[in-house]
């Protein structure tokens, strides 16, 4: 998207806000819309969705005719697979930067349900693929009391409720702060997050182990975090797991 149309959405977005809460409109274009807080068929169209990406990681393949990206298929990574819906691109970056640093809960809802659409289309072609239960990619204790929420989370609920699965609340910490991620190389991200997470709860339904666990974070970017997260939940006996991502930024930095 160019940037003279990102700072036109931006703008839309700032000057719709306070008005589309109140009344029934699109939130990108003011258009009538059958709710509060929602798309129009045409912006909901016009999203930038990721299309064909790598079975085990999400990053975006140019042919259809291979699922592996090269770095996949030379090393394979903790997770078994990875769906992402949205690139992250104008105005879905906008959106989940809304969310997470202005709270606007309402917007996680929303592209939370844009997901859970996704995943549940998906898993009625795939039902083999369809995991048990789900973790939101937690916070630190610091980073969640600053914040007030975990944005993994509220994306999780409206998925949580459409796959009619659990959301393990409690399943697992994350042990410290990790400076802010971008501004590492993607090697040093890897090694920052090293041990960055525990389980600290039997990862069990009904007294029964989980065998297939999906992790929900909102944006993939070298996939560091949530492949460490896989790292611990399959060092903790879980045999599958999934990503989950709302979006994925296009390339390994
Ligand atoms: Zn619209
Ligand atoms: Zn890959």
């Amino acid at each position: 998207m160019s940037t003279k149309k990102q700072s036109k959405v931006y703008n839309c977005l700032n000057r719709n806000l306070s008005k589309s809460i109140r009344s029934k409109q699109c939130l990108l274009c003011l258009e009538p819309s059958q709710s509060t807080q929602t798309l129009c068929s045409p912006c909901e169209n016009d999203l930038p969705y990721l299309g064909h990406a790598c079975r085990q990681c999400a990053i975006p393949l140019n042919t259809d005719s291979v699922s592996l990206c090269p770095r996949c298929q030379s090393k394979a990574p903790p997770q078994d697979h990875a769906l992402c819906l949205f690139l992250y691109d104008t105005p879905i970056d906008q959106l989940i930067s809304q969310l997470k640093f202005h709270q606007r809960l309402s917007y996680g809802r929303l592209l939370g349900g844009l997901m859970a659409k996704y995943l549940k289309h998906y898993y009625q072609e795939h039902p083999e693929d369809s995991p048990q239960a789900i973790i939101a990619v937690p916070l630190s204790r610091k980073r969640l009391a600053e914040r007030g929420f975990n944005q993994a989370e509220i994306l999780s609920r409206p998925i949580a409720k459409e796959l009619n699965l659990p959301i393990l609340r409690r399943a697992c910490q994350r042990n410290r702060d990790t400076p802010t991620q971008l501004s590492l190389p993607a090697k040093d991200r890897r090694r920052n997050l090293r041990d960055a997470f525990d389980i600290t709860l039997p990862l069990s339904i009904k007294g029964e182990p989980i065998r297939h666990i999906a992790l929900i974070d909102d944006v993939m970017t070298t996939g560091a975090t949530l492949e460490s997260l896989a790292k611990t939940v399959k060092t903790s006996g879980v045999e599958t797991v999934t990503l989950w991502s709302l979006a994925r930024t296009p390339l390994h930095i």
